[in-house]
């Protein structure tokens, strides 16, 4: 079986619900206090690893509680952490969250040592890679390290999803070295300038991501499910109907599912339909790690 790379951010999420947001110089008291591993790269990692992926993660971590914390959950379902590096300068990157009664939520980040992950850092894990094997990146990480990990590791003949999200500008150079780009409608919207909102619109600018070099291309269309298109297949992919309870991390479990699909050499359609079906069941509970179903769920 092929193996999976992912290279990406880790954060902490420290999330405070309480009555209401408090206004600037407000104190408010009361609430709840929850704290949860969150960071795109790790999400997709756990997400891929729970579905029984061979899963390697690559990120940079401070040299703090929140960092360590973090690698042993990676541990713990599986991952390989052997190339997670420590800044030793820069800590743990932190999500403050606060969220209301209504749902209502006020969120700062400080990326801290996702920041500061370098190319010189990856140059370890890069080695490792094998023909066939798949890559998963996302943008939480500085875009030049993104550029440089996309770049080497299409030339290391590994298949190389890119997650775009958050929304981002992109150099169209990179575009060449994607295996397949995943963004959802809105990341879709500002990477080609369509408005996504259903089969003909996705189709345009899943064509527009192509003739930048792009092979495959799968627009996530939330509860809808995914658009696929390659030079063979063009559809929606429905996603199974259920109550949604917390879309936290919907894209992020398609994300590693989908990762983990390719890597079983079972046709793209399957593939989605796989990933569509792991995020489906992710969005019927709460959370982002802790919401990723386990393989024996689907
Ligand atoms: P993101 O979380 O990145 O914004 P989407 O909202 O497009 O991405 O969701 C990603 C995937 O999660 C969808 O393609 C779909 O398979 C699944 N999904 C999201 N919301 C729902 C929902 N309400 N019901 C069923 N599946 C959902």
């Amino acid at each position: 079986m092929s193996s999976i790379f992912v290279i990406g951010s880790s954060n902490t999420d420290m999330v405070i619900r309480s009555e209401k947001l408090p206004a600037p110089g407000e104190t408010i008291l009361g609430g709840e206090f929850l704290m949860t591993a969150g960071g795109k790269g790790a999400n997709q990692a756990v997400a891929a690893a729970k579905l029984g992926g061979k899963v390697t993660f690559a990120c940079k971590v401070g040299d703090d509680i929140f960092g360590r914390q973090a690698v042993q959950g990676f541990k713990d379902v599986g991952v390989n952490t052997d190339f997670i590096c420590a800044d030793p300068v820069h800590p743990s990157g932190v999500a403050l969250i606060l969220v209301d009664v209504n749902g209502e939520n006020s969120i700062a980040v400080a990326p801290g040592a996702n920041g500061n992950l370098q190319p010189v850092d990856l140059e370890t894990v890069i080695e490792q890679i094998k023909p066939g094997d798949i890559v998963l990146i996302q943008l939480e990480i500085p875009i030049q390290t993104v550029a440089y990990a996309i770049e080497q590791c299409h030339h290391k003949g590994a298949r190389v999803i890119l997650n775009p999200a958050p929304a981002c500008v992109l150099d169209d150079a990179i575009f060449k070295y994607v295996h397949t780009i995943t963004p959802n409608e809105t990341e879709a919207e500002l990477l080609t300038g369509i408005k996504v909102t259903g089969q003909q619109s996705a189709a345009a600018a899943a064509a527009i991501l192509m003739t930048k070099g792009v092979k495959n291309v799968i627009i996530t269309l939330g509860a809808k499910g995914a658009y696929h298109h390659d030079n063979l297949l063009n559809k929606i992919i429905p996603s199974p109907t259920v109550t949604a309870i917390d879309s936290t991390a919907a894209g992020d479990v398609f994300n590693g599912a989908l990762a983990v699909a390719l890597t079983e050499n079972i046709s793209p359609e399957d593939a989605v339909a796989f990933a569509c079906k792991a995020a489906a069941i992710s969005v019927t509970r709460m959370g982002a790690q802790a919401s990723a179903p386990m393989r024996s769920e689907l």
